[in-house]
This record gives structure tokens, sequence and C-alpha cells, in this order.
């Protein structure tokens, strides 16, 4: 049997920056993923690190978002000196689009919300009006009447910033299993035993981030994952001019000069089928906000399943009945890869999370942590 100190169960953009950040220790590390055949948000994203619109009505979670927006640029600097993997990331603020004045008016809103829940950790935004706008996005549509804006947001390329998570975890003595997928598993507090077609492993430490998978493994380590797919559609055009100088909510330009639009969000089960109705409304929306879109080939789309909370906010914990077993999960995992590398790892490899973290347990459901 090979032990380990921690073992990450999910190579997902979740899994890989926890086992990334544990790499960076002294710690044994074994990351287990499922492979080719699972569903995998990270590889279908569409790469924003927002986070203007995280945590109406919860300031807890736009606390967290903020601290990991904060972290992104060092990790990227870290990652990319590590690795030789430059992950595109860039923070230049960004905007959400208001078609309408009813739109704008719902906007400014709950923006305004969000500042007065801040309260003294602040929420610095901007409502801009059309004309402000027009400075900065080019060839606007005539439906639309503004944007808020907010100096937090920014993207990346997630796929890059999958393969520097893996490479950094690999060249920092890491353990990756690919091709695994845990069914078995013997859980006791601090011996965790997890049974793989060569063999045994185990450790006294376990992180499920499993992505959807999360939610039939929870259960075996006293925990609770109330998980669900929420499928997003995305597009890609053809690349462009840089032109866009800042993501938008549902239009982002890559630093190769593709634009991505998305993202819709369908309640669809485990169905990834794509589908016309919803690409067109896609690209209708697209082209409502920036009519010079039409000009652009789409050259691919897809669709993948969010990994989504019942109420859309992550769920860490600890299990109560075996210590030591603890889960992740979140439908936002390139915006936090700065918080679960620099923050969240440390936290599991000390053994506790910060009491910071309490309302984000799957406790708020009324479920206990020890199911
Ligand atoms: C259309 C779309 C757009 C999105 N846009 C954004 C965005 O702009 N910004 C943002 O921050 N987030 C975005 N997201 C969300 C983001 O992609 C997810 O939050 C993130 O990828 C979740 O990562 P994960 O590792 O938890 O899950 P996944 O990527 O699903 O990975 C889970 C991993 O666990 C493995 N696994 C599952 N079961 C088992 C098992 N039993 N044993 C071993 N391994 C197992 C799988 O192989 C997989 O690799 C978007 C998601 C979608 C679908």
């Amino acid at each position: 049997m090979e032990r380990y100190d921690v073992i990450v169960i999910g190579g997902g953009l979740v899994g890989s920056a926890i086992a990334y950040g544990f790499s960076r220790t002294r710690l044994r590390v074994a990351l287990l993923d499922e492979g080719d055949v699972a569903f995998r948000a990270s590889r279908g994203n569409f790469g924003l690190v927002w986070v203007q619109s995280k945590g109406d009505g919860a300031p807890h979670y736009q606390h967290w978002t903020r601290r990991s927006a904060d972290e992104w640029p060092a990790l990227a600097a870290e990652l990319e000196a590590k690795t030789g993997i430059a992950v595109g990331h860039e923070r230049p603020g960004g905007v959400h689009l208001c078609l309408g004045d009813a739109e704008l008016e719902a906007r400014q809103a709950m923006m305004e919300r969000m500042r007065a829940q801040a309260g003294n950790f602040g929420f610095d935004y901007r409502m801009l009006d059309r004309n402000e706008l027009a400075d900065v996005l080019p060839g606007l549509g005539p439906t639309v009447s503004g944007a808020s804006w907010t100096p937090y947001d920014g993207h990346a390329n997630p796929l890059s910033l999958l393969h520097a998570l893996h490479k950094g975890f690999a060249e920092n003595g890491g353990r990756y299993f690919p091709n695994r997928t845990v069914t078995e598993v013997g859980a006791a507090s601090g011996d965790f035993r997890i049974q793989l077609a060569g063999g045994e492993i185990s450790a006294p430490k376990v992180v499920l981030a499993a992505g959807l998978g999360n939610a039939d493994l929870a259960p075996h380590f006293g925990l609770s994952a109330p998980v669900k797919p929420l499928k997003g559609q995305i597009l890609v055009t053809e690349r462009a001019r840089h032109v866009l100088p800042m993501p938008i909510t549902t239009v982002r330009q890559t630093v190769e000069g593709s634009i991505m639009l998305g993202d819709s969000q369908e309640d669809a089960g485990f169905d990834t089928s794509q589908t016309p109705t919803v690409i067109q409304t896609i690209a209708r929306r697209a082209v409502l906000s920036f009519p010079w879109l039409r000009d652009l080939q789409i050259v691919r789309a897809w669709s993948a399943l969010r990994v989504m909370p019942p109420d859309g906010l992550p769920i860490y914990d600890q299990s109560e009945r075996f210590p030591g077993a603890f889960t992740a999960n979140c439908h936002s995992g390139v915006t936090l890869a700065g918080a679960h590398v620099n923050l969240l790892a440390p936290m599991v490899a000390e053994g506790a999370l910060d009491p910071a973290l309490d309302p984000l347990s799957a406790k708020r459901f009324g479920v206990s942590a020890a199911a």
C-alpha cells in the first residue's frame, strides 16, 4: 500500500489548484482523476475571473471571490515562472452590458445593494451610460443602454491554467493518477484508503474535488455535496484584431484574438448536447451588443456542465464524522483558483478551515457535514 500525506480526488480546476497548493509544501500528494469519460467543467468554461456579480445577499462570498481575484496576478506569474506556461491572465476590469433601460435600472439596484452589503470592505463600481461606454467599447448596438463596471474583474485561458497547475504539481513531486475513478473507499478518522486498479493508497487527509462526482462520493466520507449539473453553451468566432479591451459578462476576446460568446444556463440534467435555439439566443444577444460580430465566422461551439450548488455559492467542509476529509465544490473554479491554491490548500494542510468559510458549509442547506 502506498501512503501519502493527502489524497485529492478530482483533477479539474478545483482539485488541481488545491493539489498544486499542497505540492508547494513538503506534503506527499496523490491526485486521482477519472479521465475523458468524466463531465469536466474545467475544459468547457468561459474563462472569466469574475467578481462583480458574486455575492448579492451573501457578502462573505463577495469577500472570498475578491480575495481570490487578488491572488490571481501572483498565481499567474508564479505558474509561468515555474512551468513556462502563460495562463493569459489580465485584470483590466470588466463590464456587464445592459440592453434597455429596465436592465440598466435592475443592474444599478443590484450593484448598489452589493455596495451597501460590503460595508467597510467596500465595493468599488460605476454605472457607465451609453456615451461613456462607447468611449471604451467600439461599435455598440443601438439597444445597449449602459453597463456596470468594476476594477476587480478579469479573465484568463482556463485550459492553460489547468495545464500549468498539473505541470507545476508534477514538477513539485506530486503524483498524478489519471483514469482512476474512485468508487471504493475506506474512511476512518485520519486514515483514508482508496482502492485503485493497481492496489490501495492511503492518507490521513483526503480532499473531495470531483466536481459533479462529489455528490456521490461525499456520503462515503460523512460529507454532503448536493451539487447538480447546469448546462452552459459557448460559441467562439474566428480570430479578429484586438478590439475589446476588457471582458464583458457574455463576450470576451482571448489573447489570441478569438471572441467567445456565452454563456447560457439550462437545467438539462446530464445532457451535454448543443441546442440550436440556445445557440441562436447567445448569438442574437451578442449581435445586439456588438452588431459588427455578425461579420465574424463561428468556428467552434460546445456545451459543458457547471458544478452547481443549490444556491450558487461554493461548498467547503471538513467532515465531523471523519476529520481529515474535506470537500470543495464551486461553479466558479477559474475565478476561485487563486483562493484555492493560496488560501484553501494551506487551511486543509493545517487541518482546519478558516471560520470565515463557515457560511459556505453545506450545513446551510439543513444537512449535517456529517451526513
Ligand atoms: C459553460 C461554462 C462556463 C463557465 N464559465 C466560467 C467562468 O467564466 N469563470 C469561472 O470561474 N468559472 C466558470 N465555469 C465554472 C468552472 O468551469 C467550474 O467551476 C470548474 O471547472 C469546476 O471545476 P471542478 O474541478 O470542480 O470540476 P470538473 O472540471 O468537472 O472536474 C472534476 C474532475 O473530477 C474527476 N472525477 C469525477 N468523479 C470522479 C471520481 N469518482 N473519481 C476520480 N475522479 C473523479 C473528473 O475526471 C474531473 O476531472 C463555467 C462552467 C461552464 C460549464
